[in-house]
């Protein structure tokens, strides 16, 4: 069985342009053995539907069926070394309230894990009548454009209800596909709600969250903390529910992958608890 903190799910490959070429399974594997990984998951972005149909979104591209089947090749293809036990896995976006995800659950099946993520904000009812979800949250002038809709649900009872929709959207994600085992970068849960300025004054944040930390904890799912979060209370109150914890830098280089040691210690900073997927 895997140790805590000698785990590492997000390490992107060289396949995903936005990972760097050398991030190749000969490459990755004796850098992780040299940190004292136990088990790793090699990570292909599976993005089947992008925000108004493109075929490319902010960082974001749609899969290549063929890239995918190469992906799947190579891994098949490796000779694991002894002491590590090597993940396949992909890297997709929660959709909508529903839970739908990006990928199928034939292509799915394909791989051990699934890392969800949240890229740009899944479509929730109450706000698809509001103003469009599907801007690009990394765009200022997007951003602000949106400010004259927001003054139409501001208010903390908004806020409360958006940020319910989002953690409903998780659960129901989490609910129907077991093979979701980490929620990727979700830190303190709040990054997208806080960019896109969701998160009104007065919400009660744990308690928003609160359900989540059931779920995930009843599923053992685990919750990627990837840099330091603004809201330690959300983790800490997680932990308390059960939750489990594991660190990475969602690594697209092996500079970055060899650097991880520092997010395992703010973890550990926190008390939180780490956990594992696979019990061997
Ligand atoms: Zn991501
Ligand atoms: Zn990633």
């Amino acid at each position: 069985m895997a140790r805590t903190g000698k785990v590492d799910y997000h390490i992107h490959y060289y396949l995903d342009k936005c990972a760097n070429g050398e991030m190749k399974l000969e490459n990755i594997v004796p850098v992780a053995m040299s940190l004292h990984l136990e088990e790793i998951a090699i990570i292909k972005h599976y993005s089947e539907w992008l925000p108004n149909n493109k075929e490319k979104w902010v960082d974001w591209k749609r899969i290549d069926p063929e890239q995918f089947d190469l992906y799947l090749k190579e891994m098949k293809q490796f000779t694991v070394p002894k002491g590590i036990h090597i993940l396949s896995g992909v890297e997709t976006e929660l959709l909508d309230e529903s839970g739908k995800i990006n990928i199928s659950p034939e292509k799915a099946a394909k791989v051990d894990v699934i890392l969800l993520s949240v890229h740009w904000m899944p479509e929730l009812e109450i706000i698809r009548e509001i103003f469009p979800v599907l801007i690009n949250p990394y765009d200022p002038a997007e951003l602000e454009a949106l400010e004259p809709c927001w003054n139409e649900v501001k208010g903390d009872l908004g806020c409360r209800q958006i940020m319910n929709a989002y953690v409903t959207a998780y659960i129901n994600a989490l609910q129907s596909n077991k093979q979701i085992k980490v929620l990727a970068h979700m830190r303190d849960g709040c990054d997208l709600p806080e960019r896109l300025g969701l998160l009104g004054p007065n919400i009660d944040l744990v308690e928003c969250f609160e359900p989540l930390f059931e779920v995930v904890a009843k599923r053992n799912v685990l919750w990627e903390i990837n840099s330091p979060v603004k809201h330690k209370e959300i983790l800490l109150q997680a932990n308390k529910k059960g939750v489990k914890f594991v660190a990475t830098k969602d690594s697209h280089s092996l500079s970055v992958l060899k650097n991880r040691l520092l997010i395992e210690q703010y973890i550990d900073s926190l008390g939180l608890n780490k956990g594992v997927v696979y019990k061997r």
